[in-house]
């Protein structure tokens, strides 16, 4: 169907906010039979969820708080998604160093015990202990840590997440708007009518506010509704430095201030480290400061056998937590479970917190809500990219990785690197680009792949590319992301310094 005549028709939910939560819901009520517009004001996963630490985790640091049905609800969801994205996500091992002073030993290893066995797991293995003299992980630490444990969570690269989410909800007859903004929401008695950004309006049955730190403004001012929980809006930064990790655990790591910081291998070449939380007035002024970054290389050097500086950083980017007020606590303290407000009177509901490992279960709650006749299936159903055959018995992740060893086989007259990275963006979209041809080089990437970036996963500019559909902006060097600019019809923009340089935080309004 076109989409001015989508856009004419009256849709049964409008989402506002193409982050994780909003392509959540879009993806599971489109596979319900429900009529979906999702509007996003900026690029889709452009701001929260593509600026988060990336775990697919439980939280075992939230046990200290006593939440365990979130953390039972995230480990049980951890299977799953590890399960529907192999392409874009795997298991990660987490060595836990300790030293006296720390959290003590039997607190760790008890809590470690609850976090093996709050949840089934068929993907994910258990925690040991390890002697880091004798472990390859020791390596990177100074020789004072000797006792460690191990432990496992998973990694998904959340920007994807957002665009496999997407598509499958497109697949399924939703209408995607990135880059509009939704300015004006009003009600009728039977029917909402959202004015846009570029002039245009839709028509809905029901909304559902999935604008992540915004939500309580967009309840506000762009719904009329005054019946939002306030939001505590903390900011997180993460740092990406020089690698630091030998092999391919990544370490959790204890500060002084009860606070945890994780050390985890990225894109092959370098380590992130995060998070800070520091509370902030508007989603719009987030950016790293330099305490934070100099906060978060003390707590790594704390641990590390080969100190960091400054001038190991090559990116860093800043994210702002949604977290429910909760008078009286603390940002840690604060829960980083999600709440569904239905407003008075109207068909309509804010999403309020959330995290990337919940987003799933957040959709279907929606759903329970707005379509309580219809089956929850996004469980079972891989996302696409995802889709590989298993043989029996297999996991996700196994028939991928089998998936994967054949596609390098088959297509031997590329580079095994090339191919391994395209199919770890694109899942099984990679075999049909690698199959026609890739096309010109283009400053790094190719041009049947910038293609497949405008035509399939709504790219418009150089930085969608260069930092979210992929993460090459970390890869090539400014003449190559000059010659994406120029493909996007771009001008280039003055030549950044190399290194270190930032990437700002996307806004609605920017
Ligand atoms: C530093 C940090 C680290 C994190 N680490 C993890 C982690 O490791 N694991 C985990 O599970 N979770 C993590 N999280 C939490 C997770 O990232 C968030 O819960 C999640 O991304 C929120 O998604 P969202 O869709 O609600 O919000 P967003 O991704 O922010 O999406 C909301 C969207 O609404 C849009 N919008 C706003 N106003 C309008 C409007 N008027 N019209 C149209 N669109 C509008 C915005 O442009 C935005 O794109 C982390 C968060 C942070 C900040």
């Amino acid at each position: 169907m076109l989409e001015a005549d989508l856009l004419s028709r009256i849709h049964d939910v409008a989402i506002i906010g193409g982050g994780i939560n909003g392509a959540g819901i879009a993806r599971d009520a489109s596979g319900r039979g429900l009529s979906v517009a999702l509007i996003e004001a900026n690029d889709l996963g452009g701001a929260t969820s593509s600026a988060s630490t990336k775990l697919i985790h439980g939280g075992l640091r939230y046990l200290e708080f006593y939440a365990f049905g979130l953390v039972r609800k995230a480990l049980a969801e951890r299977e799953v998604l590890l399960d529907i994205a192999p392409h874009i996500s795997w298991p990660q091992s987490f060595v836990l160093p300790h030293s006296p002073g720390d959290r003590p030993e039997w607190m760790l290893r008890a809590g470690l015990f609850l976090y093996d066995n709050l949840a089934r797991r068929k993907i994910v293995p258990g925690s040991t202990r390890i002697d880091l003299r004798q472990d390859r992980a020791g390596r990177a630490l100074s020789p004072s840590f000797s006792r460690a444990f191990r432990y496992w969570d998973g990694w998904v690269d959340d920007a994807r997440l957002v665009i496999a989410n997407l598509q499958d909800a497109r697949d399924k007859g939703a209408l995607i708007l990135p880059r509009t903004r939704v300015v004006r929401a009003e009600f009728d008695g039977d029917l909402w009518t959202l004015s846009l950004g570029d002039g245009s309006h839709l028509k809905a049955r029901r909304i559902v506010n999935a604008a992540g730190p915004w939500a309580s403004e967009v309840a506000r001012s762009v719904m009329d509704r005054n019946d939002a929980p306030a939001l505590r809006l903390v900011q997180g930064s993460h740092i990406i430095t020089r690698r630091v990790h030998l092999g391919r655990d990544a370490f959790m790591l204890q500060q002084p201030d009860g606070r945890i910081i994780f050390v985890i291998p990225y894109e092959r070449d370098y380590s992130l480290i995060g998070t800070t939380e520091r509370d902030i007035a508007t989603p719009e002024a987030a950016a790293i400061t330099a305490e934070e970054s100099d906060y978060l290389l003390a707590a790594a050097n704390r641990y590390l056998s080969r100190p960091l500086t400054r001038a190991d950083i090559v990116h860093s980017f800043a994210g702002v937590r949604p977290l429910i007020l909760e008078q009286g606590k603390g940002d840690r303290e604060t829960t980083r479970d999600y709440r569904l407000v239905d407003h008075e009177g109207v068909p309509a509901m804010t999403v309020v917190g959330g995290k990337i490992t919940t987003y799933r279960v957040l959709a279907e709650d929606v759903l329970k809500r707005i379509a309580p006749k219809s089956k929850p299936w996004t469980a079972g159903t891989p996302l696409p990219g995802g889709a590989v055959e298993k043989l029996r018995g297999e996991t996700g992740q196994q028939a991928f990785k089998r998936w994967l060893d054949n596609l390098v086989a088959e297509q031997e007259n590329y580079d095994p690197k090339l191919v391994r990275r395209l199919a770890l963006i694109l899942g099984t979209a990679a075999e049909p680009l690698l199959t026609t041809g890739l096309g010109m080089n283009v400053g790094g990437l190719f041009e049947a792949e910038l293609d497949h970036y405008v035509r399939n996963e709504w790219a418009t500019c150089a930085d969608d590319v260069l930092w979210r559909r992929t993460k090459m902006g970390l890869h090539i060097d400014n003449a190559g992301k000059a010659e994406v600019a120029r493909w996007f019809g771009e001008v280039p923009g003055p030549a950044e310094p190399e290194l270190p340089f930032t990437h700002r935080f996307a806004t609605p309004g920017g």
